[in-house]
């Protein structure tokens, strides 16, 4: 018969079939667990005894994989060929792994039938899952024993030899894929804290990291990672998990109070290798886990893939408040544009509806002679009083009030003010625009404005409120310019 022997395959090749024997064990081993945790907490609420059984089921899985994991270490990798047994004693250490198994299935069995009547299908299942597991954890033992035998891989058996096929070609790209990170500049200048009270490790972490040209700071104990956060908040922080004084969770929670994981990355670093801790370290907001001791490839790898994130955030948050800027703001006089004060004024106007105390004043402007400035002063003089005027709107408008250019020369502002208070604004506001002068080429322009003035009591639509304050505006001009016109009455300027 054809047989390839794993001496035969490369030892990359070898590593890698033997990691995939090791995980078709400890797959189904681990799920084992999952299960009786599950049906554990199902008895539990019924309230049936059976903690005697779920214990035995739980030390025999234990023991399952314990047993597992020192058979593997003994008989592969360097300890393999020293290890050899004769047939009989490979017999025996299947017999010996295989043990555990009888008791997870036996009991299982037994609780299944005990409770038959009193348990829901859903639970039933889950027990005949731990009983299938346990199956499938006989065969990998069945595998395992086989190929440290030496027993091979059966060519005929299709299954082993796509297994083989699979795990040499993976290891052909494996050496393929040169692997080497190229940091830009951005990420080289990017300000690492190490945060570990072991100096060794201190020292590792940045000379590892500082051999690929990125900056790191450290801090020794808990505070200091405080003091040295405010000093100037870092890109990315190592954060130990033991520490002298805080420890690395509680130094999370403060650090995410004031910084969120967007804008301070934090990757724990831990010898604690077990799923809760890292999942505690998630749900607090890490970003990533590095276990110790630390391989130097991932810990580059993670490093560079938390800093390209944060440095991809920023530019995307760079990119969209611009787009904002200029979706609401008008070109020329950078105050807002048509869009927001209209905007503002239905949300001023549904308010206004709703509750009394929420009215409000509405002006809408225009420069006089506009038209008479641009032809003698040329369309940059236009706009260098247009910019002026702008100013000296928003000057004068601050918020919660706000005011935008609606058009050329014409202007639109919302005062949170009633009839007196607006009356006693527009008288000041004239005045100031009236000894505004805008200084273009070397000459002092003068302009006034008129106003037309609408309150939110009037009415109960923004589209209504803003045709009287126009109508009001239009009366201005008529009746001369340079005047703010409110319902009865009118404020002439100088
Ligand atoms: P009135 O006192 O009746 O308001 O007269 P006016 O001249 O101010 O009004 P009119 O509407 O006749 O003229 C407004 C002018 O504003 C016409 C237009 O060319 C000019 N204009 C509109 N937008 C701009 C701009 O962005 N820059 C400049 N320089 N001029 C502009
Ligand atoms: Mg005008
Ligand atoms: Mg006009």
């Amino acid at each position: 018969m054809d047989k390839l022997t794993p001496k035969e395959t490369s030892k990359g090749a070898e590593e890698i079939v033997l990691t995939q024997i090791k995980q078709d064990f400890i797959t189904p081993a681990n799920a084992i667990f999952d299960y009786v945790d599950m049906v554990e907490k199902v008895l539990n609420d019924l309230e049936l005894v059976s903690e005697d059984e779920i214990s035995q089921i739980k030390s025999s899985c234990s023991k399952l994989i314990d047993q597992y994991d020192e058979a593997f270490i003994l008989n592969t990798g360097v300890n393999a060929s020293t290890n050899k047994k004769s047939p009989e004693e490979y017999s025996e250490l299947r017999h010996n792994l295989r043990t555990p198994l009888n008791a997870i299935i036996g009991y299982s069995e037994i609780l299944m039938e005990d409770y038959e009547d009193d348990l829901e299908q859903g639970a039933i299942d889950d027990f005949q899952q731990i009983i299938n597991l346990a199956r499938d954890t006989e065969k990998a033992i069945e595998k395992f024993v086989d190929y440290i035998r030496g027993d091979s891989i059966d060519l005929n058996d299709d299954n082993a030899t796509s297994q083989l096929e699979n795990a040499e070609s993976l290891f052909k790209s494996l050496g393929d894929i040169e692997y080497s990170i190229t940091l830009s500049d951005e990420i080289k200048q990017s300000d690492i804290l190490i945060v570990d009270d072991n100096i060794t490790n201190c020292e590792v972490l940045q000379r590892r990291l500082s051999m690929e040209g990125l900056k790191c700071r450290t801090a020794y104990d808990g505070n200091t990672a405080i003091t040295e956060v405010f000093r100037k908040t870092p890109d990315l922080i190592l954060l130990d998990v033991i520490l002298p004084d805080i420890n690395g969770l509680e130094l999370l929670k403060m650090f995410r109070k004031e910084h969120s994981s967007e804008s301070l990355p934090v990757i724990m670093v831990s010898a604690f290798n077990d799923v809760d801790s890292i999942s505690k370290c998630i749900q607090l907001g890490a970003q990533d886990y590095l276990p110790k001791p630390l391989n130097g490839t991932i810990l580059l790898a993670k490093v560079v893939a938390s800093l390209e994130r944060k440095f991809w955030r920023e530019r995307e948050k760079e990119l969209v408040d611009k787009l904002h800027i200029q979706a609401t703001t008008d070109q020329l006089t950078g105050i807002f544009n048509r869009r927001v004060v209209f905007e503002a004024l239905d949300e001023a106007m549904e308010n206004a509806n709703e509750a009394q105390d929420r009215e409000f004043t509405t002006i809408m402007f225009d420069i006089d002679f506009f038209k008479h400035v641009n032809d003698t002063y040329g369309h940059a003089g236009g706009d260098a009083v247009l910019i002026s005027f702008a100013q000296l709107l928003r000057d004068e408008i601050t918020s919660p009030n706000i005011v935008g250019r609606i058009g050329g020369e014409e202007f639109l502002a919302i005062l949170y003010l009633n009839e007196d208070q607006a009356l006693e604004f527009c008288k000041k506001l004239i005045k100031k625009i009236n000894s505004n002068l805008v200084n273009f080429d070397g000459t002092d322009i003068k302009i006034s404005t008129s106003g037309g003035v609408a309150f939110s009591s009037e009415t109960s639509t923004s589209a209504d409120l803003t045709n009287k304050a126009d109508e009001r505006l239009y009366e201005a001009k008529k009746s001369g310019r340079n005047r703010f016109q409110f319902i009865n009455s009118e404020l002439v300027g100088d």
